[in-house]
């Protein structure tokens, strides 16, 4: 006898089945929340598919429909909580077949699936197949042709989730960021020890057929070498290694640092392992060498920041991808390319995965290179050149070489070392000098004025090497602005023959350069090319989306957060109310918001007003009620520092202990400086170092200019950034008049702004009134 079969939902509303495939990556659980939650909140109904493909072939009580309590807490876990398997039946017909069957008895015609590669092209098979497996139920007379028609379209979204990072079209997958920043911290500890003892070490991460976690931790923590698949060393690295750890020791370095890919090999497709590398570096070129595997502690644990907000994003957008599909559209895969989530073909970026293999075996590592994202390339080139002192063919000729300026201006920020260390590591590398403006501007106007000596001092390769990870400023950054003097700096730059500038910072970066730029026409001495590297917490200078240092301070804030929701469930129902920095801009709060999933956030973009506020303690109040005897886990509401000048964060949460009614209570938090992070995060410092190298190379571009005819040019003062799915430079002049608001010190057309609708979707907070 047939089994059951629900109807069909009405209308546009669907069953959607959400899964986790192959290995488990941190930040699943965000997607699979989100992807519930959303799907909900679209009158869908939402099921989980337990243990991967293993499950959809059980069947029964592995696909369970999931509410809205059920994903609570998810975000801040890692691994999967609903399981996930390599599913060998599920390779078979026949298992797909049961899988198809299991679907239809459930009535679900639209799965989601988190997973890499395998499963993504499991999911492809499946859903070419699904007309001819519906047929042959009805044949077998496992179901009728009456159950089977309503189901005759089945919509695949796929999610890449994996720590490799190893899916084309896609600049990162949930998960990657996370195992990062693990093999990062560990390669920072195990630098220490390196330095203390003059030691080698030689470390295996994973990758077995991608090499972005090997290159990315080498590009964050300035490793000496890196080994990948795609990207071979040519015959002789023995030598060509020992030789690059040579120049770098006679030059004062203390440590070497080597990272292999699991799946490292020669230009002969021949392993290349970390013994192999051990003796080389000890037996001829005796030094003291360790191994260190890092392992499975690479699958991450919690996940951070970037994969809470992706997997999010991704989770939502993959509900909106399938509520939008008629039965003709291809299935898709969500991807991200550099700020912006996109939609690919599934089919396609599987097929150019793969091709990455094939190039591989054939020794065609420069189409290996080609298929991988434009950030995965770009990273290398900046790697290569920021780690060769010295070679030869980098080299610029003695006239084309520049004293270039490099000067950190406003709060520290996570990565601004990074960049400064990468800059001088680039001008080195191609004959420039680089030159520390200590202490910002004022730092040079009060030396002119004979203070403190040394604040205009040429940068030493080895003085920047340790820089990579080092949080805060080490040449020193001060908020003060060129407008204090001018005439003194001009002197400044004139007397130390600055031909090129280089400004790490936030806003007042921005505005001092807007500064310099301005008084072009007074000073000659400013008629250089001048870059922008945005560097804030805030994430609020005008012609970029992304600033070095916001990661971090994502980081920072999350982990503030979930240390609070954490104390809360070991005691009773309590709603944490923190105060996050940002100043003007919410993008913080927001984004932070995102990744803890804050039940509300308040930001200066939207104020705050009575009406909010009420409303929001009647949501706190009616999800304490329907959480009763599931979970005491603590809420956290984010609020900016400048969304209001009236509710401060401690007036909010006695607003919320008096409306609590002893039912629920509140506390509040102001993390303050702790924003600023520690150690940066891999994001900030990879990106760091890839700004810095396309600075510099943009600003080559002027070399052997006039003064003149370098004023001309809008490009020659610009801002570096991400817009979009683009890495650009933005002319300083149309970016100050097109795209600034001034007053509020932050950009005039605010990216985020979108996402807030997400984080209160999540969180069930009902619309938000606007301040009138
Ligand atoms: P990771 O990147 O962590 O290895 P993955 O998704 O690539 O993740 P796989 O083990 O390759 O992991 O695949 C996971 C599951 O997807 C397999 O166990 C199998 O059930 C299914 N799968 C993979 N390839 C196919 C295929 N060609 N046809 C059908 N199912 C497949």
């Amino acid at each position: 006898m047939a089994p059951t079969v629900p109807a069909p939902l009405d209308g546009k509303k669907r069953r959607i089945g959400v899964m986790t495939s192959g290995g488990d990556a941190p930040g699943m659980n965000g997607a699979v929340r989100a992807v519930v939650r959303m799907a909900i909140h679209n009158n869908c109904e939402a099921f989980a598919i337990y243990e991967g493909y293993d499950g959809l072939v059980k069947g029964g009580d592995m696909i369970k429909e999931m509410h809205w309590e059920d994903v609570r807490g998810f975000l801040s876990e890692g691994g999967t909580l609903i399981g996930t398997a390599r599913c060998m039946e599920f390779m078979q017909r026949e298992g797909r077949r049961t899988a198809a069957k299991n679907l239809i008895i459930k009535g679900i015609d639209a799965i989601i699936i988190c997973g890499g590669d395998g499963s993504l092209t499991g999911a492809d098979r499946f859903r070419d197949e699904w007309p001819s497996l519906l047929e042959e139920l009805i044949q077998r007379k496992e179901l009728t042709k009456e159950q089977v028609d309503p189901f005759r379209h089945l919509n695949i979204v796929g999610l890449v989730g994996s720590i490799d990072n190893d899916l084309s079209m896609t600049d990162a997958t949930i998960g990657c960021y996370t195992s990062l920043a693990r093999i990062c911290e560990a390669i920072d500890s195990v630098d220490t020890t390196a330095v203390s003892h003059q030691r080698a070490f030689v470390i295996e991460v994973m990758g077995r057929h991608c090499g972005w976690l090997a290159l990315s931790a080498g590009v964050a923590t300035g490793a000496d070498f890196v080994f990948t698949p795609e990207n071979p060393p040519h015959p002789g690295w023995e030598q060509e290694m020992l030789k690059q750890i040579k120049k770098q020791r006679d030059l004062g370095k203390r440590k070497t640092i080597v990272v292999v890919a699991e799946g490292a090999i020669d230009r002969n497709l021949k392993k290349i392992t970390c013994e192999q590398v051990k003796d080389v570096l000890a037996n001829e070129g005796k030094l003291d060498t360790r191994i260190t595997t890092l392992g499975h502690v690479q699958r991450g644990g919690t996940p951070s920041a970037y994969d809470r907000m992706l997997a999010t994003l991704q989770g939502a957008e993959a509900v909106r991808a399938v509520l939008e599909a008629t039965p003709e559209t291809p299935s898709p895969v969500i991807c991200v390319q550099e700020n912006k989530i996109v939609r690919r073909s599934l089919l396609e970026a599987v097929a150019q995965t793969k091709e990455v293999s094939v190039a591989i075996e054939n020794k065609d590592f420069e189409r290996a290179m080609q298929l991988r994202d434009t950030e995965f390339a770009e990273q290398y080139q900046a790697y290569h050149i920021t780690t060769a002192a010295n070679l030869p063919e980098l080299l610029l000729p003695e006239e084309k070489r520049m004293r270039v300026g490099i000067i950190h201006v406003g709060a520290p920020a996570g990565g601004m070392n990074a960049a400064t260390r990468a800059a001088v590591a680039y001008c080195i590398a191609r004959g420039h000098t680089p030159v520390a403006l200590h202490n910002g501007f004022p730092g040079i106007i009060r030396h002119h004025s004979d203070e403190p000596v040394g604040a205009v001092r040429d940068i030493k390769w080895v003085d920047a090497e340790t820089w990579a990870s080092k949080g805060g400023s080490e040449i020193g950054t001060n908020r003060g602005l060129p407008s204090e003097d001018l005439e003194t700096c001009a002197f400044v730059f004139k007397k130390y023959n600055i031909q090129s500038l280089f400004v790490v910072g936030g806003f007042e970066a921005f505005t001092a350069v807007s500064e310099l730029r301005k008084a072009r026409e007074h000073y000659k001495s400013f008629k250089i090319p001048m870059v922008i590297v945005p560097a804030t917490i805030s994430n609020n200078v005008p012609g970029t989306e992304y600033s070095i240092g916001s990661d971090t301070c994502l980081n920072a804030l999350i982990q503030y957060s979930d240390a609070c929701r954490q104390s809360a469930s070991a005691s009773r129902r309590r709603v944490f109310v923190i105060e996050t920095q940002g100043g003007e801009s919410g993008y913080i709060a927001t984004v932070a918001g995102l990744s803890i999933g804050a039940l509300a956030v308040y930001t200066p973009e939207d104020g705050i007003n009575l009406k909010m506020l009420d409303r929001d303690i009647d949501h706190l109040a009616s999800v304490f009620r329907k959480d009763q005897g599931i979970s005491r886990s603590g809420k956290v509401i984010l609020v900016n520092e400048k969304a209001s000048k009236t509710y401060s964060v401690q007036m909010i949460a006695q607003m919320i202990a008096e409306a609590g009614k002893g039912k629920f209570e509140s506390r509040h938090g102001v993390p303050g400086h702790f924003q600023q992070g520690t150690t940066p995060s891999p994001m900030d410092r990879c990106r760091a170092v890839r700004f810095a190298t396309k600075a510099m190379q943009h600003m080559e571009q002027f070399i052997g200019q006039d003064p003149d005819e370098i004023d001309d040019d809008p490009m020659s003062i610009s801002v570096v950034g991400i817009k979009g799915s683009k890495l650009l430079f933005s002319p300083m002049e149309q970016v100050e008049k097109k795209e600034t608001e001034w007053h509020r010190r932050r950009p005039k057309h605010e990216f985020w702004m979108a996402l807030k609708e997400t984080v209160d979707t999540l969180s069930g907070r009902p619309q938000a009134p606007k301040n009138p």
